[in-house]
Parts: structure tokens; C-alpha cells; sequence
């Protein structure tokens, strides 16, 4: 096991790392931007390293800053955590470079996965089923591109190969539409990601969102740790989480989970990871792999009683995977619910001076937050502020608890989506499960 570790992160997720660490024995060290100097984190780690201004890009995107840090501090490996350089393959192998190791999967597969032509392409030979088109590049024979819209079938999606963040995508619904959507596409992926090759697929219009996570080692060992259900969105950002997703068989989880795992054996796969999922009328097509740890990973632990994030450190130091597929077991139900600096309706970020702070408690109840009394949210990062993770025998009592958290909780001083989520808790329609990505909006009236 490694001696010493950088954390490249901030907030909640450097926290979460940081406790791994101490459960390994394994020292860690705090990298933060000047505006974070007050974080939970910083002041527990062995030791922190201020590493720029408050801009993200200043800090903790400055890859040459990361890496001085763990030069001067004699660390071992760097947890880019999620967001930021987490999946920047550049930084990958420019902390491998360096002499360190990068906990997450070779930098090849990173640059791999996040082109999505060239991941689509990778699923495909590894069996996994796709989004109905062939995930070829786009040409400019306008003859060409419709034929292949027909065969598909409308409704269409042109995709930028390097998009991100739900960035980049047009949907097609008529053919007088194709020809300009293509073209649009083509040039604001040029403009906005560097790279103006799309290509096109099948659109489904109600699906899911179901992900499974998987772990492998450096061994050729790989397992799942079943699914997720991460419908309920915003904008294309998750807003609740849940594992195991509803209606899910034992047979479709072992059957998709397997071949996931199988995936990761044919690409090399190093680490955590998930693989992501639209499944409408019970068929699942890949959307993309996510090459890190995500914020929804505590449900899974929550329902296998399995340290994720440990286990990515046993990983990159080496170790074989510390259990096999048959020692996997799930237990209950487990819902996260994502806390957020912001107002309630309006969605406008709410930084600010945290005046009162209760965490609330319980059986099943885990809160993963970095906040404190008397901190204050900096308006400079991503407005989520903790997750609140309820477990449960089953779903219904996961609800139960996660509603009764909810109203133990007293954050003051700045506005939450604490009053969103209790309306979440309370649905009807969310309390049956199933419901798609787009049932949050609609109930939102936000769709369309
Ligand atoms: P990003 O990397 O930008 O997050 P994804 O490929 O993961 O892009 O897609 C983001 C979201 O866009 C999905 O969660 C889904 O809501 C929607 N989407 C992507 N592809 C399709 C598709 N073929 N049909 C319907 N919706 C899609």
C-alpha cells in the first residue's frame, strides 16, 4: 500500500478519500485553491499544499501545480476523485510521467472512453449492446447520411465524438431536419470541444437511466457491484439515486453486470468505473463509461457493504481485487439524495455563510458532507454541498428513512434543495419507481 497520497479534489469527494486513506494507514495530503482553505478536509489531512487561486482552471485543473505538490510533499499516487482532471488523460499520463501513480484506470483508456466514437467502437467489440447506429463518423454526402437516419429510424441524435456534460447533441425528428442539425452540430462541436466529428444514433425517447459499477484490477480480475438508478434528472444532472433499480431482474443484473465486467477483462480496464445505460422497454444500449469514482457510489456500497474507494487504492498500489464476483451480495435498498447550495425553485447557487448545521442520524442513515458550522460555501465550485444516503430492508423503508433524515436536517445561512427533495421523497409516481429521465422535469414543468 502506498506511503503517502495527494487528494486532487475538493469538497465532500476529498473528504470520502481522505477517510479511506486513514482506514489504510495511508497519509494524505490536501491540495486546495486559496478560497478553500477552510474545508473539513484541509484541515484533517497530514499536510496541505496551497495550489492556486480560486478559478478551478488556476487550481485544481493546473495540472503542473497537482504535480509539484506531490513532488514537494514525496507523495506516492494521486485520487483525482470526480469532476476536474478525473477523467483528463492528459493528466493521467503526465502524472504517471512524473513517477507517480495515477489511482484510475491507464490513460489510454481514459482517452479511449471520452471519445465517444471510440468508445462506442471499443462496447461494440466487447459485446456490449449500443444505441442502434453504427458510431461512425459523419461525412458530408448528404445522400449517405439520410439513408442511415432511415434505416435507423426517426427520432434521430447527431453526437459530438467529444462532447461532455450533455453538451453537443441534437435530436432529429423529421428528415427536412437532418442535413442542418448535422451541419449545426458539426460546427458548435468544432467550436465548442475542438473536434467537429459527430455521428448517429437511434433516439429513445423514454428511456431509463440504469448504470452498472465494475472494478478490475491489474491482475485480469473483474466484478460488478450491480446497478444503479439514476433517472431522476435535472439538465442531464443527477438529482436522486438509488441502487439496486427497481424492476431490475436478478437475471438481467447478473446477465448485464457480467457482461460489463467481461468489457473491462477485453479493454485492459484499471480501477473503478461505471458503465451507463438507457434501458427502454427492457433492452439496455450503453451510453457512455465513466473512467472514476462517481458521486452516487455510496449507494452501492450502502447495499454490498463494500468500500469502493479503498479498494481503488488497493488497486492502483497493486493489490489483486479483494473479493470475487461470488462473495458479492446485496442487502436492502439505499437512495441518495444530492445536497445543493440553491434555491429550491429558482435553481439559482446559494453560497454563503453556513449559520446552523444538524446532521441527521438514525439506522441506515450516512451523510457524506464536508460542511460544518460557521463554514461558507464559496461561490466559485459546483453547488453541490453533501449527500444525504438513506438504506433500507427495502425501498419503501429507504424512503421512510430518507424522509425522516430530511426533516432532521437544519442547514441555515444559505438556501438548499433540501424542500426539493423532500417533494421528491413525497411523489406518488417516484414512490412506484420506474420512472424515466424525463419525469423530473416534466414534474418540474420544465420539460419542453
Ligand atoms: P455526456 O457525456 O454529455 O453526459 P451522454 O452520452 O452520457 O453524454 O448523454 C447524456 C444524456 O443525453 C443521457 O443521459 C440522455 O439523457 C441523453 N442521450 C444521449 N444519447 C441519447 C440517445 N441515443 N437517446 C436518448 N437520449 C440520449
Amino acid at each position: 500500500m502506498f506511503d503517502k497520497i495527494v487528494i486532487a479534489n475538493r469538497g465532500e469527494i476529498a473528504l470520502r478519500i481522505l477517510r479511506a486513506c486513514r482506514e489504510l494507514g495511508v497519509k494524505a495530503v490536501a491540495v486546495h485553491s486559496v478560497a478553500d482553505r477552510d474545508l473539513k478536509h484541509v484541515r484533517l489531512a497530514d499536510e496541505a499544499v496551497c495550489i492556486g487561486p480560486a478559478a478551478s482552471a488556476d487550481s485544481y485543473l493546473n495540472i503542473p501545480a497537482i504535480i509539484s505538490a506531490a513532488e514537494v510533499t514525496d507523495a506516492e499516487a494521486i485520487h483525482p476523485g470526480y469532476g476536474f482532471l478525473s477523467e483528463n488523460a492528459d493528466f493521467a499520463e503526465k502524472v504517471s510521467q512524473s513517477g507517480f501513480t495515477f489511482i484510475g484506470p491507464r490513460a489510454e483508456t481514459i482517452r479511449i472512453m471520452g471519445d465517444k466514437i471510440a468508445a462506442k467502437k471499443a462496447m461494440i467489440a466487447a459485446g456490449i449492446p449500443c444505441v442502434p447506429g453504427n458510431g461512425e463518423p459523419l461525412g458530408n454526402d448528404n445522400a449517405t447520411n439520410l439513408k442511415m437516419a432511415q434505416e435507423i429510424g426517426y427520432p434521430v441524435i447527431i453526437k459530438a465524438a467529444g462532447g461532455g456534460g450533455g453538451r453537443g447533441m441534437r435530436t432529429v425528428h423529421t428528415e427536412a431536419a437532418l442535413i442542418n442539425a448535422i451541419t449545426m452540430t458539426k460546427a458548435e462541436a468544432s467550436s465548442a470541444f475542438g473536434n467537429g466529428t459527430v455521428y448517429m444514433e437511434k433516439f429513445l425517447e423514454d428511456p431509463r437511466h440504469i448504470e452498472f459499477q465494475v472494478l478490475a484490477d491489474a491482475h485480469g480480475n473483474a466484478i460488478h457491484l450491480g446497478e444503479r438508478d439514476c433517472s431522476m434528472q435535472r439538465r442531464h444532472q443527477k438529482v436522486v439515486e438509488e441502487a439496486p433499480a427497481p424492476g431490475i431482474t436478478e437475471e438481467e443484473r447478473n446477465r448485464m453486470g457480467e457482461q460489463c465486467a467481461k468489457a473491462c477483462v477485453d479493454i485492459g480496464y484499471l480501477g473503478a468505473g461505471t458503465f451507463e445505460f438507457l434501458y427502454e422497454k427492457g433492452e439496455f444500449y450503453f451510453i457512455e463509461m465513466n473512467t472514476r469514482v462517481q458521486v452516487e457510489h455510496p449507494v452501492t456500497e450502502m447495499i454490498t457493504s463494500f468500500d469502493i474507494v479503498k479498494e481503488q487504492l488497493r488497486i492502483a498500489a497493486g493489490e489483486p481485487l479483494s473479493i470475487s464476483q461470488d462473495q458479492v451480495t446485496f442487502t436492502g435498498h439505499a437512495i441518495e439524495c444530492r445536497l445543493n447550495a440553491e434555491d429550491p425553485k429558482t435553481f439559482m447557487p446559494s453560497p454563503g455563510t453556513i449559520d446552523q448545521f444538524h446532521m441527521p442520524g438514525g439506522p441506515g442513515i450516512r451523510c457524506e458532507t464536508h460542511i460544518y458550522n460557521g463554514y461558507k460555501v464559496p461561490p466559485f465550485y459546483d453547488s453541490m454541498i453533501g449527500k444525504l444516503i438513506a438504506h433500507g430492508d427495502d425501498r419503501q423503508s429507504a424512503i421512510a428513512r430518507m424522509k425522516t433524515a430530511l426533516s432532521e436536517m437544519v442547514i441555515d445561512g444559505i438556501k438548499t434543495n433540501i424542500p426539493l427533495q423532500q417533494d421528491i421523497m413525497a411523489d406518488s409516481a417516484f414512490a412506484q419507481g420506474c420512472q424515466n429521465i424525463h419525469y423530473l422535469e416534466k414534474k418540474l414543468g420544465t420539460n419542453k
